[in-house]
This record gives C-alpha cells, structure tokens and sequence, in this order.
C-alpha cells in the first residue's frame, strides 16, 4: 500500500487552522484506502448522523471503481481485456469508455508520452503488479516488449448499444494507473454532489478536486509539495474551487538498481524510465482525471517540451526542475490565476 501517495504529491494544508471554532463544528473528515493509496473526503455544514452512511458509501464506490481500472486485481474488468489476447470487441462500461478515450485523447496531444498501452513495460520494470526485477533489463527484453505497446494498437468502439475496446497487437496491456485516481476523485465528487453538498474536497492519491469553500468562506488552499524524497513541506499554495488538481513526480516513488535510480515514469520512445531534470508536474484542470493525465505526460516530455505543450494547450502547469543542486520552478500564464499566499505570505518557496 502506498499510503505516502496522498502526502506524496498534494498536501492539504490549513484546511483545519482555516476553520473558525463555529465552523470547525460542521467539520466532516472521512478517510479510508483504496487502490494501494489513500482517500480523503473534508466537507462542511453536514449533520454527524450521516456519517457512517456517507463513509460505507464512498467506500463501496471507490472499490467498484477499483474493479473496473485495476491491473493489481486479476477479475477486475481491465485484467480480462488484458488477458484477453485476440482481435474482438469486448464490452466494456460506458465510464472506462470514457476516461480510455479521454487518455488517448491525452496521448495523442503529447505525441505518445503518455501512453496507456505502456503496461507491459511498467510491469517489466517493476512498478506493476509484477515484483521488481533484481537486474537491469536487457535492451532486447525492451525492445521486445515495446512491440506490444503503442497508442495506435487500442481502439474505443461507442455506439447506442454499448462500447467496447478492441486490440490491433494482441499483446497489448493496458495501465490506467495514471489515470484511474483522477477518475474516481471526480466520481466521489458527484457523490457528494448528489447528497446535496456544495462544501467540499475530496482527494483519491495524488489527484484532488474542491468546491465551494472551506468553512471560513475562502476557497480551499491547496499545498503543492516541494519534490524532495525525505521532507514534507509546501512549495507553493493554489487556490482551487471547482478545479481538479494532480502532481506527477519522478522523486518518491523510484528504487535503485545497479546505481541508477529507476523512476515509476516510463518513457514509450525508449522503454525506459524518465531520467532528467524535470521532477514534479502539477496540472490544473476542469476534472481531477484531465489533470492526472497531463501530469504524466508532461513529466515524460521534460521541460523545455512540457513547457511548449503548456503554452500551446494553454494549460493551467506548474513544473519543477532541479538544476544542479538547486529547485527551479516555471509556471504557464493560466496556472498563475490560481496561486495564492503561503502562511509566511511568500507565493514560491524556494
Ligand atoms: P502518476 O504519475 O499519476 O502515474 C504514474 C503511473 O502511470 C506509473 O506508476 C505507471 O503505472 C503508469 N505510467 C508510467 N509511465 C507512463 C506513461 N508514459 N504513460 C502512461 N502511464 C504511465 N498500487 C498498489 O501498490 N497496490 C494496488 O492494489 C493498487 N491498485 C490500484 C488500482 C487502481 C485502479 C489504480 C488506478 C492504481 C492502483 N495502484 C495500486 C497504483 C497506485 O496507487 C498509483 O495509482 C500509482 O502508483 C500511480 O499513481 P501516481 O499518482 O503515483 O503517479
């Protein structure tokens, strides 16, 4: 399990200490774990009775969220497509339809970096459900894999009767787990809609979206972390309200092997893990699952290229680099709207 996710890319910070003692009576925080991460749901204005019902079902939603998108569970509905090794159509659910065309939609904006089909490779260098290889791979062992990778292989069929998914490479092994976060975030948050609630934010992992404000009547401030494998402070503050928010980095989630640090980025030109300056991205969205699917992306183009994209797709990115043994932040035009203040009133950290 990897409970650091939630600390490891967005930290809420001040959400409690924002809260007047009046308010911080209608303080709601509800948690629990899912898809090797944790959950976290904070609302406002909402009477304790319904505690325990809201918990059992957020709980029951994420896990069925999980036995759509898991390649950890081998009955989940994403396995039996991988396991399935031939040309035909198979059904899939109208939500997995979606957030698989959204993610090639994703890819072919970032000219494959990001890309679903990679799974065989994350699995060959450990970050899967596979253990973690005791030697380097070999280039034939990559080359030979990359050949059942590509965003070209994977088709979505939607029609009024159903979708489906269909393999043009019989190998092909789709990962949603850069995506699969962002998407149940976005799910939870309908959830809470639905009961009636306006006050919120709710968090799967690293991906994070917020409405309404957070009990003192000020938007919810969001902390992104500063990209250092031991430390858990705030680089910079945003403000979101009815944005999604995800942190891809290459700094926590890694293991060495042979002296080199393996990172769980993948690039799909090479087969190999990313190794540059760039260590964290943070993408600003309408949904947690857009955000969560450029961060990737922009994490395997580096950033000179990450931040041509940015500036092209006139996305909302905040890119952090390190340059010797110094962090160098960028920020786009539109990720500038949402920076706030820091407790020290500083914007940056660094
Ligand atoms: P992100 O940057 O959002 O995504 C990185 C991940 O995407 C990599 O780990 C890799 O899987 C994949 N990837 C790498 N390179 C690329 C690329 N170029 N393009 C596209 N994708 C790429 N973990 C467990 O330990 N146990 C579990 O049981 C478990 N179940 C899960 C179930 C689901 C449905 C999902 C979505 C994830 C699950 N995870 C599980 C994985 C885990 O919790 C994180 O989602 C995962 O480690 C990546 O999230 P991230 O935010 O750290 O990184």
């Amino acid at each position: 399990m990897r409970y650091w996710n939630i600390l490891l890319l967005l930290t809420l910070i001040g959400v409690m200490s924002a809260c007047d003692k009046q308010s911080m009576s209608q303080v709601m925080v509800l948690q629990g774990k899912v898809m090797g991460t944790v959950w976290r749901v904070v609302l406002f204005g909402v009477d304790s009775v319904h505690k325990k019902a809201l918990q059992q079902a957020i709980q029951r939603q994420l896990d069925a969220d999980d036995h759509m998108l898991s390649t950890w569970k081998p009955d989940s509905l994403l396995s039996r497509f991988n396991s399935y090794q031939g040309y035909a159509m198979q059904p899939i659910s109208a939500d997995m339809a979606d957030i698989v065309t959204k993610a090639l939609r994703i890819g072919a904006k970032t000219k494959g970096a990001m890309d679903i089909t990679i799974g065989r490779l994350v699995n060959l260098w450990g970050f899967g459900s596979v253990k973690q290889p005791v030697h380097m791979p070999t280039d034939a062992e990559i080359t030979l894999v990359k050949t059942q990778t590509g965003l070209q292989h994977l088709r979505v069929i939607q029609t009024v009767a159903g979708q489906w998914l269909q393999k043009k490479n019989p190998g092909l092994y789709v990962d949603l787990s850069t995506m699969g976060e962002g998407y149940a975030t976005d799910h939870l948050a309908r959830l809470i809609e639905r009961q009636g609630i306006n006050n919120y934010l709710v968090s799967v992992g690293g991906a994070l979206f917020s409405r309404g404000h957070n009990g003192k009547g000020k938007s919810w401030r969001i902390a992104i972390q500063k990209p250092t494998d031991n430390e858990n402070t705030a680089q910079t503050y945003v403000n979101l309200q009815g944005y999604g928010i995800s942190t891809s980095g290459s700094y926590r989630n890694y293991y060495e092997l042979d002296g080199r640090r393996i990172s769980h980025i993948i690039d799909p030109a090479t087969g190999w893990p990313i190794k540059h300056k760039l260590v964290s991205a943070t993408v600003i969205a309408t949904t947690a699952l857009e955000a969560d699917g450029w961060d990737t992306g922009l994490m395997v183009l580096g950033s000179e290229k990450a931040k041509e994209l940015a500036l092209e797709q006139q996305l909302a990115v905040y890119l952090i680099s390190k340059e010797k043994d110094k962090f160098v932040s960028w920020m786009s035009p539109q990720f500038l709207i949402f920076l706030t203040k820091g407790k020290n009133g500083n914007r940056d950290n660094f």
